[in-house]
């Protein structure tokens, strides 16, 4: 994923390699911008450009960066994979959940100290070790204020970059160390053009998905794949399970089963699309759950959403009448809002089949 690849937001990245090709980049960014939209990728172009081995400069043009990463080299192809030993990315772990006590497990204090201990030390064989904190805002308050004191003296041979969403979480003092570099949704166009030409999606179904993906080719992503269909199956699963549940078990079981599967990729990590997960399940419950509203109402079959789950719905009615399923609207819009607060999401799972 070198500058040239990276999807949309050709300003930031131009400055990016101006800097590097100047060498005055800032020692710590900060990388915020909606979810889904490249801005880990940009962190592993930065890192590429800054220890490829068979770097590609370009004559300034509107259209080129001064200097990219080949791409193709060893120390590009592992700081892709995150597995060069001078491109650490810490990851928020708070939203894997430990069930045997039910709580978040927190970002380990102790990793962060690990990696900027390292840093204090000559790269192991790049030119420039490259730290990145993913969803930066989850560190807990100990774990940035062991990043603040790398922040306040940076050493020579390092460079911090801080991803969040959700600026506004991180210590103000971690925050004003930082220069902070913003991302904006990405445009329709340049989501389908991804979706078509880098992930080789046939168009007409690319064209739905970028759509409705809010500017975030990580949506986007979720939307054309299968996972539509397994968050129809999720919903009409959860809201059967709760018809039947007779007791507080019953509904906390069906919220477990609700909660989507996510592994991460080399790319994007596992909380992330954790969450990207659960909103679009969250989304799809609530056009589920309308739809049993226009079923229970006797409305035409063409003004559903999902006519595929008509037959479905229609056993579900009698337990789920419209002001229910009104009602039942309402919870599903607060559960979408605390995922993007970045709650839990057992938490929300929870109360959202206790709820319904
Ligand atoms: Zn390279």
């Amino acid at each position: 994923m070198a500058f040239r690849e990276v999807v949309g937001h050709r300003t930031q990245v131009r400055l990016i390699s101006s800097a590097v090709d100047r060498e005055s980049l800032p020692p710590s960014l900060l990388f915020v911008g909606p979810d889904g939209v490249g801005k880990r990728l940009v962190a592993i172009a930065l890192a590429q450009a800054l220890n490829c081995t068979a770097r590609v400069r370009s004559a300034s043009s509107r259209d080129s960066f001064p200097v990219d990463g080949c791409g193709k080299c060893s120390a590009c192809i592992r700081i892709a994979r995150w597995s060069h030993p001078d491109v650490p990315i810490v990851e928020s772990r708070v939203l894997r959940v430990d069930s045997e006590r039910n709580r978040d497990v927190p970002p380990d204090v102790d990793r962060v100290r690990e990696v900027l201990g390292e840093a204090m030390y000559r790269p192991f064989e790049g030119r420039r070790r490259v730290i990145v904190f993913n969803d930066a805002d989850r560190l807990t308050p100990a774990a940035q204020s062991a990043l603040l004191k790398m922040l306040e003296e940076p050493p020579d041979s390092s460079q911090c970059v801080l991803i969040t969403a959700r600026p506004d979480m991180l210590l103000p003092t971690v925050r004003s160390r930082c220069s902070r570099l913003t991302f904006g949704q990405l445009g329709t166009d340049e989501v389908l053009d991804a979706l078509v030409r880098g992930h080789k999606y046939e168009k007409k179904k690319a064209q739905t998905a970028a759509e409705s993906a809010g500017g975030s080719l990580g949506r986007a992503l979720l939307l054309v794949s299968d996972e539509l269909d397994v968050a129809r199956d999720a919903a009409i699963e959860l809201l059967r399970k709760v018809a039947e549940a007779t007791d507080t078990t019953g509904r906390l079981q069906a919220a477990k089963e609700f909660v989507p599967k996510a592994n991460g990729t080399k790319y994007v990590s596992q909380a992330h699309v954790m969450r990207q997960k659960l909103s679009e399940h969250l989304r799809v419950l609530g056009s589920v759950v309308r739809d049993m509203a226009a079923v229970g109402s006797g409305a035409d079959k063409k003004t559903l959403a999902n006519v595929g789950l008509r037959d479905k719905l229609v056993p579900l009615v009698t337990k789920f009448e419209p002001p229910r399923c009104v009602n039942a609207g309402r919870i599903v819009d607060e559960a979408l809002k605390a995922t993007d607060r970045n709650v839990n999401p057992k938490v929300i799972t929870d109360w959202l089949a206790c709820q319904l």
